[in-house]
């Protein structure tokens, strides 16, 4: 993935990473991260206190990518641990509220690098603050797409599985799955293949198909490959764990997190 060019070295900015959950922001912000740490430049990493699923003190990819971080509670706390810093990291912005942006404003004033990872939308799909206020001062934006778990097609969309809670309940794959606009629109008649299965139907006729189900009467045959029907990418591919690493389960230890199929009160969807 690209990497915003050097301005002048006394020139501070803001990059920002978004997307849906799945969709690499996570992985993208360490690899930009450990580059500046091969170049020695002093590096402060941060993320919110909501996410301490899988490690307090680490940022984790869901393909087990880390970094060493330090949990802040509200935005406010970077300030007081940046000063050093060339450049700092920051993932799970969604969770920072709205003081995030003076922070960040402030930081890129003083001649740093600041790179933000957040969700743009939350799981209804409307935009997560302050990720939206970021993308408008950043001088460097940055958007990643997750493979839709329907039907393999880009997924701009994180679709909540469960029927409950707010705007932010933290959870992985147990509650959480990557869709394209689609997929996300036509919710809970768009059914993600059980792991190993083979998405072979596109997903209006998987939704036909369950009709005739509860109609009692088979769907009729279409020609295989014939016009009206093009091949969906993920007709061959869907992803066969869809986030279900080892950081998942991790995040489900009780005690630590939201144990499987539980929701925890006052918790967020993480990015
Ligand atoms: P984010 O921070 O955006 O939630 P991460 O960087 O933590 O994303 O994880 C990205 C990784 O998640 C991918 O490289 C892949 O290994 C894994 N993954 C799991 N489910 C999906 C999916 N549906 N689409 C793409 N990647 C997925
Ligand atoms: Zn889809």
């Amino acid at each position: 993935m690209s990497e915003p060019a050097h301005p002048l070295p006394s020139t501070g900015w803001i990059e920002v990473i978004v997307g849906s959950m799945y969709s690499g922001k996570t992985e993208e912000l360490i690899r930009r991260l450990r580059r500046a740490q091969i170049a020695r430049q002093r590096v402060e990493i941060f993320k919110p206190r909501l996410d301490d699923r899988y490690a307090r003190d680490h940022i984790v990819s869901h393909s087990e990518l880390r970094i060493p971080s330090r949990t802040i509670r509200s935005a406010r706390e970077v300030l007081r641990h940046a000063h050093e810093a060339q450049v700092i990291g920051i993932d799970e912005g969604q969770f920072l509220g709205p003081e995030l942006v003076p922070v960040c404003e402030k930081l890129a004033r003083q001649g740093k690098r600041v790179i933000v990872a957040g969700l743009d939308q939350d799981y209804k799909g409307r935009p997560f603050e302050p990720m939206p206020q970021l993308l408008a001062i950043a001088e460097y934006i940055t958007k990643t797409l997750a493979i839709c778990v329907v039907c393999g097609a880009p997924a701009n969309r994180t679709y909540r599985k469960v029927k409950r809670g707010g705007r932010v309940v933290v959870g992985g794959s147990e509650l959480y799955e990557a869709r394209c606009r689609r997929c996300f629109d036509l919710g809970p008649r768009a059914r993600a293949p059980e792991p190993g299965m083979t998405v072979t139907r596109r997903p209006e006729r998987l939704a036909a198909a369950s009709r005739h189900a509860r109609a009692g009467r088979p769907p009729g045959r279409r020609r295989a490959g014939g016009r009206g029907a093009p091949r969906s990418p993920a007709s061959a591919t869907p992803t066969p764990n869809h986030g279900g690493s080892a950081r998942d389960a991790s995040k489900t230890v009780p005690g630590r997190g939201v144990a499987r199929g539980r929701l925890r009160p006052a918790s967020g969807l993480r990015a």
